[in-house]
Order: structure tokens, then sequence, then C-alpha cells
């Protein structure tokens, strides 16, 4: 008997309706011969809903307590889940997550999965139950419950998918598979047949919120065979695998994008050899994760240096650097808010010179100002006024190919 693991999200499991589907899609799977572990969401927009709570109540909410609270959306679908499976006349039990062994790190809101304790899945699977877990929570050594970061419940997917050695883990969701760029803002967006881990993970980590990228990092360091497809329609979905062919020679596979960056600038620090390690550990002593760092050597022999993070740590960055100016030794501090980054990304890049200088050349075309950029062995990215990102994004996409053809446009539309 195979086992398989898949994951409905939040919109796949949003009212009573949707949760009566996924149980009569379990059994039909468990009809079929299969062990069934499912991994669920909250129920829609229900995990925004209890941020809003706590915020109605505190501007810095306690971390213990958040994940306390933002655990309970996740079992409020297991149990409805289970009840719609007796209904069915299927025997089947719901787990949190420390019920279905997920241990994490002892930290707070984003915690990583250190081991999966898998016997009481396996357990209830060899018992002939379908086994409904929690998605995106965990347990620490200290028996504090925690949670796995926003879109966590697709990691939980695959790591049990990874724990159990099963088939397939499916991560059903409301599109039709993973596009070459986020239909909701790409109209030409097509759905690729499959993409390779590293792509994935590229895309993932620069802003293509499809997938969780610690899922596509357990995906690959286990060699999960990872499918992402529709909760509402039967069709194909999209392979991540090891190794995916590009069709027709592409370089490009795909473009990710993310709103809500900025930009600080400090002038005139001093050239010592400590500076950058100085600043950048009073920033990561506060938890303020950096993206992209410029530096740059003043005609008088100061540094200037700029850097990137989330626009939401902007307050708290601005004071780290602003209470510290007398051991930084900087003459001015300078921002820029409401940028976006700009990626795209794909293996064909590799053995390709000259994509970025096309990027950069389309870009100009659109009068796109570029702000930053970064490059990795398969990615490149530029940060550029928010209001020119799907302007930037959607000649990116025309001029690399990507565009749908009619036929496949059709598809994302109804995805
Ligand atoms: P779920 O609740 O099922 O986890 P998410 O909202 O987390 O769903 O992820 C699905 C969404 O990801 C889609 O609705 C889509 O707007 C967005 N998305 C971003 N980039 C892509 C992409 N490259 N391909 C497909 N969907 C994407
Ligand atoms: N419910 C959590 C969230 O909204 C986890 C998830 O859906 O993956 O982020
Ligand atoms: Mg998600």
């Amino acid at each position: 008997m195979t086992t398989v693991v898949q994951k409905f999200g939040g919109t796949s499991v949003g009212d009573v309706t949707k949760i009566k589907r996924v149980a009569k899609k379990i059994k039909r799977k468990m009809d079929d011969g299969q062990k069934v572990v499912t991994v669920v969401s909250a129920m829609g927009k229900s995990t925004d809903k209890l941020v809003e709570l706590a915020n109605d109540i505190t501007d810095s909410p306690d971390p213990r307590e958040m994940d306390m609270l933002l655990t309970t959306g996740e079992q409020v679908t297991i149990s409805l889940v289970v009840m719609a499976l007796k209904e069915l006349g299927v025997d089947a039990v719901s787990l949190t997550g420390w019920q279905a062994g997920i241990e994490t790190e002892d930290v707070h809101q984003d915690a990583r999965i250190t081991d999966i304790k898998a016997e009481n899945v396996q357990k209830h699977l060899d018992e002939g139950k379908a086994v409904l877990v929690a998605g995106f929570q965990g347990i620490s050594a200290s028996g504090n419950i925690t949670t796995l970061g926003r879109g966590g419940s697709d990691t939980t997917a695959v790591a049990l998918a990874a724990a159990l050695e099963a088939e397939t883990c499916s991560i059903y969701t409301d599109v039709t598979g993973v596009f070459t760029a986020d239909p909701r803002y790409v109209k030409k967006a097509r759905k690729l047949d499959s993409i390779a881990y590293d792509e994935m993970l590229e895309l993932a980590n620069l802003g293509a919120g499809v997938l969780h990228p610690r899922a596509v990092e357990f995906a690959k360091n286990y060699n999960v065979s990872l499918i992402v497809r529709s909760s509402m329609e039967d069709v194909e979905g999209t392979l991540v695998e090891e190794e995916a062919t590009m069709e027709q020679n592409l370089v490009v596979r795909g473009l990710a994008f993310e709103e809500n960056v900025t930009k600080i600038t400090i002038e005139r620090l001093p050239n010592r050899y400590d500076t950058m390690s100085v600043l950048f550990t009073l920033l990561a002593e506060k938890g303020i994760n950096v993206d992209i760092i410029i530096q740059q050597m003043t005609a008088d022999h100061g540094l200037n240096v700029s850097f990137s993070i989330d626009t939401a740590n902007l307050g708290k960055a601005l004071d780290i650097i602003h209470d510290n100016k007398a051991e930084l030794c900087y003459s001015t501090v300078r921002h820029e808010s409401s940028l976006a980054k700009v990626s795209i990304v794909g293996s064909g890049m590799v053995s390709n010179p000259g994509v970025a200088a096309n990027m950069f050349k389309v870009l100009a075309e659109q009068e796109v100002a570029i702000k930053m950029v970064s490059t990795s062995e398969i990615a490149v990215s530029a940060v550029v006024p928010e209001e020119t990102m799907v302007k930037a994004v959607e000649a990116l996409h025309a001029y690399f190919d990507l565009d749908a053809k009619e036929k496949e446009k059709i598809e994302a539309v109804k995805g």
C-alpha cells in the first residue's frame, strides 16, 4: 500500500462545502487503496483575523502567546474535516503538530522543524484511518507550541512526506500549478509542467508565495516528489523535481516579485575592518532581516552603505541606527520606501552570459529606475519603484518568452 501526503491551503478549506469536498477527495484516495495523510491550513483568512485580534490588544504581542493563538486556526479545520469524513463512514483522526511528532527549534513564529517522530501518524495509518494533521505548528524541546512562519503548512506536509517516505506530496491550492509569474498580477502567466527544486527555491525565496521556501528546501533535501495542483479542478499540476527540462531553450523559467521594500543608506561611516560587522550585528540582534547590501568608498575614504529591508521593519531599523550613532560614527542616514523587488529565475542562466544585461535593457526601455541589484547563479533581482513593478514584470515576462499562448491563458484564468 502506498502512502500519500496532501495539503489543502486556506482557500481550499474556506467553508463547510469545501471541507466536505476535501473529505470526499480523501475517501476516494482511500477507496483506491492508499494510506492518506492530509495537512490542512486554517479556514480562509482566519489566521489574518487572529493576527488582527492580537493587534487590537497590543502593538507587540508576546511571541509565545501569538503562536498559541494562531495554532487554533488549523485545529478548527482538522476536527471539521474528520467530522466530515466520519459522516462519509470513513474512520479518521485529527492530530495537532505535537501529536504528529513535529519537533521544532525553540523559536516562536518562524521555527524550523528539527525532527519528525512519525510513529503516531504511522500507527493510525496502519489502523486504516485517514490522518488529518494541523499544518504550520510544532512543539519545541521546552514543550512550547511553535509555528513555522506564515504559509508554513506546506512545510509540514513536505516534512511529513519525507518522514513517512510517502510516494508523493500534493499541495492543493487555488491555482492550477506553479506559473511563470503570479497569475493574479500577470495575466499572460503560463502554468509550468515542471520546475527544478533550485529554481522553485529561488522563486519562493524571492517572493512567489505559492510555496513556503522551507517546504521546497525539504523536498530537495529528501527528494520528495512534490506536486502543486488545484483543489477545485481536476487538471495536471506542476511537478517540482531535481531537474526539469527547459522548454524551447529558454533561459528564464519564471519571475518573482515582492512589494514593501525599503532602501536605507548610511553615509560616511568610518572605513574600518569592523564597520560592516558592527552595523549588521546590531540589526541582526534585533531580528531585522537584511536583503541586498551595497558598500561604496567615498572620495575621502569613508564608507557609504546601502541595504534593503522589509518596510515593516523600517521604524525598528532607524531606531537602532540612531540609538547607536556614537558607536557607528556616520554622518547621515536616508531611506527610500515604496520600492519593490523584481527577479528573474532560471537554471539556464548559468551557461548564458548577458541575461542581466538584457534585463536591464528591458527595464531601461520601460523607463524603470533601478535602485539596487543582486544576483545569484540562477537569478537576477532589481529593486525598482513599487508603482513600476507590474509594468516591469510584464515587460520582462514578454521579453524572456514566457507569455502564454491563447489556449493556455484560458486555463490560467479558470484556475
Ligand atoms: P494556500 O492558501 O493554498 O497556501 P497561497 O495563497 O499561499 O495558497 O498560494 C497560492 C497563491 O500563490 C496563488 O493564488 C497566487 O496568487 C500566488 N502565487 C505567487 N506566485 C505564483 C506562481 N509563480 N505561480 C502560482 N501562484 C503564485
Ligand atoms: N494558516 C497559516 C497562514 O495563514 C499557515 C498556512 O496557511 O500555511 O500563514
Ligand atoms: Mg500557502
